[in-house]
Order: structure tokens, then C-alpha cells, then sequence
């Protein structure tokens, strides 16, 4: 397993396998990474001959309050984390490889961001798309590897992948969770004890909207109240979003029917946690 920092040494490993005729799998990632991520490593090792990881804390998705500086890093422990899950190569670009001076050009997606995180963090999505798309461009990976944690960066990849043409086949995984519930996620470092307990009221008031949905409750309105009464209940939970969209387009529905994406945002104290599920009926 190797570690490298610029495009140029990427591109000349991708080459040399690329002409042993070894297929390519790629996962994004900014690091720090959980079994969350191991678990996108380990079925694209399952799946092609050879596994790149980029681990960047990428700039231009992150706010002006946010959370860029604080954000963890270890690259020690995401070498373990990689080898351990399958992966072969490290990208870990400095924001100068990445950004150089005069770096102007974006890839903007509209519809599927317009709502949920798009809607509270307005340039995040045009941060990832540019990156991974550049990173598609850099790898030249089969097949790209997200997690439904992030269900709408997911639906937003998928659908500039398709209108730009990528050729690259885009793999969902399903979201690992902590024994209690709490999705997996590099930020759940930030919470004390207190709100890593109070932490759980995200998948327990998603569950609860799930089994209203399960009993036959096709009201978006009414399972967005279920959702948001319980949040409510948790005094370190402050509600960002509760949001009923259908999970190809992002936008939301009155009626509950189809491939239906419930997703929330909250903030426990200082920290925004992000969780969902995708139903189809
Ligand atoms: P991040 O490092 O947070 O940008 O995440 C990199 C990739 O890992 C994204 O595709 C995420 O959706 C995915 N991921 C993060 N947390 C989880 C999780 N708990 N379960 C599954 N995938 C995850």
C-alpha cells in the first residue's frame, strides 16, 4: 500500500496497472476514516483488481463558519484503516496540488441540491462535484464507491455523472452504524459524552418514522411530525431539517410512494450530524 501526494504519481501508477489490464475502484474520502469508509473500501476490493482512496479535507466544500480547520486528521491511522479494509494507493493531495493559483472552473449541479444540506450550506455541493470530479478525471477509476450517508451528495454525483458523461459507474453502500444506532461519522469525534448519548435521538426518531411509514402512513407531513416530535424531545438536539424527498430528483413529496429518501439534520450542541433512510414502496 502506497501513499502519494501529487496527480502525476497517480496518473503513472493508474497507467502502469492500466496496462497489466487491471480494473480500477476509487473512494473519495476526507479521511479519518471509520468502519464507515472501510466498508466502501472493502467491496471495491472485492470488485475491481486494484482500490484507490483519496484522503483530502477538501476546501472548497466548507463555508466560511464551518468546520474546515477543525476537521480530523491522521494519515497514520488512515494508512492502517486502508490496508487493513483492501485498498492499494493513498491520493493525499496538498489544496495547492489540488487548487493552484487562478483555479476558476466548477462543476455546478442545480435540482437535486436545491433542498436539504443544498439549501443550508449553499457552495458545499459545488465544492464536491469539482472535486470529484477532478479526482474521476485523476484516477480513472471503473467504478466510484459513496456512502447513503450522504444521500444527496449521492443522487448529485449520480446525476452529474450521468449528464456529463463520466464513464464511471457509480456504487451506493449502505450506512454503517455504531452498536447504539448513531451513524458512523469522522465528526462524531466532536461530541462530549453527554451529546454523544444524546446523539442517538437521530436514528431513533428515523426509525420511528420508518415504522409509521411501515404501518401505512403515506403523509409526508404527518411522518416529518413523527420525526420531528422526537428530535424535539432530546434537550441537546436543535433540528436543521426533516425532510420527505423522492431520493432521484431531491425534491419533495406530499405523498409518500417510490424510492422515498427521509433525511435529517441536527445539530447536538455545536455539532450538525446527518442521518436518513431510503424506503421504496
Ligand atoms: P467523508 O470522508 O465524510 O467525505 O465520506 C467519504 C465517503 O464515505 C462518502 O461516500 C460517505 O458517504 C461515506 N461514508 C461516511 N460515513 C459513512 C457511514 N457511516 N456509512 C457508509 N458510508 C459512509
Amino acid at each position: 500500500m502506497k501513499v502519494v501526494k501529487t496527480i502525476q504519481e497517480v496518473r503513472n501508477q493508474v497507467s502502469i496497472w492500466r496496462k497489466e489490464g487491471l480494473s480500477i475502484g476509487f473512494v473519495p474520502t476526507m479521511g479519518y476514516l471509520h468502519e464507515g469508509h472501510q466498508s466502501l473500501i472493502r467491496k471495491s476490493a472485492e470488485q475491481n483488481d486494484r482500490t484507490v482512496v483519496s484522503v483530502f479535507v477538501n476546501p472548497i466544500q466548507f463555508g466560511p463558519n464551518e468546520d474546515l480547520e477543525a476537521y480530523p486528521r491522521d494519515l497514520e491511522r488512515d494508512k492502517a484503516a486502508v490496508e487493513e479494509a483492501g485498498g492499494d494507493l493513498i491520493f493525499n493531495p496538498e489544496p495547492s496540488e489540488m487548487y493552484p493559483n487562478h483555479f476558476t472552473s466548477f462543476i455546478d449541479t442545480t435540482e437535486t441540491t436545491e433542498l436539504l444540506c443544498g439549501a443550508v450550506r449553499p457552495i458545499h455541493f459545488r465544492g464536491v462535484c469539482t472535486v470529484v470530479g477532478k479526482l474521476f478525471n485523476i484516477v480513472l477509476p471503473d467504478r466510484a464507491y459513496f456512502g447513503q450517508k450522504d444521500a444527496q451528495q449521492l443522487a448529485t454525483i449520480r446525476r452529474f455523472v450521468r449528464d456529463l458523461n463520466f464513464p464511471v459507474e457509480v456504487i451506493a453502500c449502505p450506512i454503517v452504524r455504531e452498536s447504539d444506532g448513531l451513524a458512523k461519522s469522522s465528526r462524531n469525534t466532536y461530541l462530549n459524552p453527554a451529546e454523544r448519548q444524546a446523539a442517538v435521538i437521530l436514528s431513533k426518531s428515523l426509525n420511528l418514522g420508518r415504522e409509521a411509514i411501515e404501518q401505512g402512513e403515506r403523509d409526508a407531513k404527518k411522518v416529518i411530525a413523527v420525526i420531528t416530535a422526537s428530535l424535539q424531545s432530546e434537550p441537546l438536539a436543535r433540528i436543521d431539517y426533516v425532510e420527505v424527498v423522492d431520493f432521484e430528483n431531491i425534491q419533495r413529496v406530499e405523498r409518500i410512494a417510490g424510492e422515498t429518501l427521509v433525511a435529517i439534520a441536527v445539530y447536538i450542541g455545536k455539532t450538525r450530524l446527518i442521518d436518513n433512510f431510503v424506503i421504496t414502496l
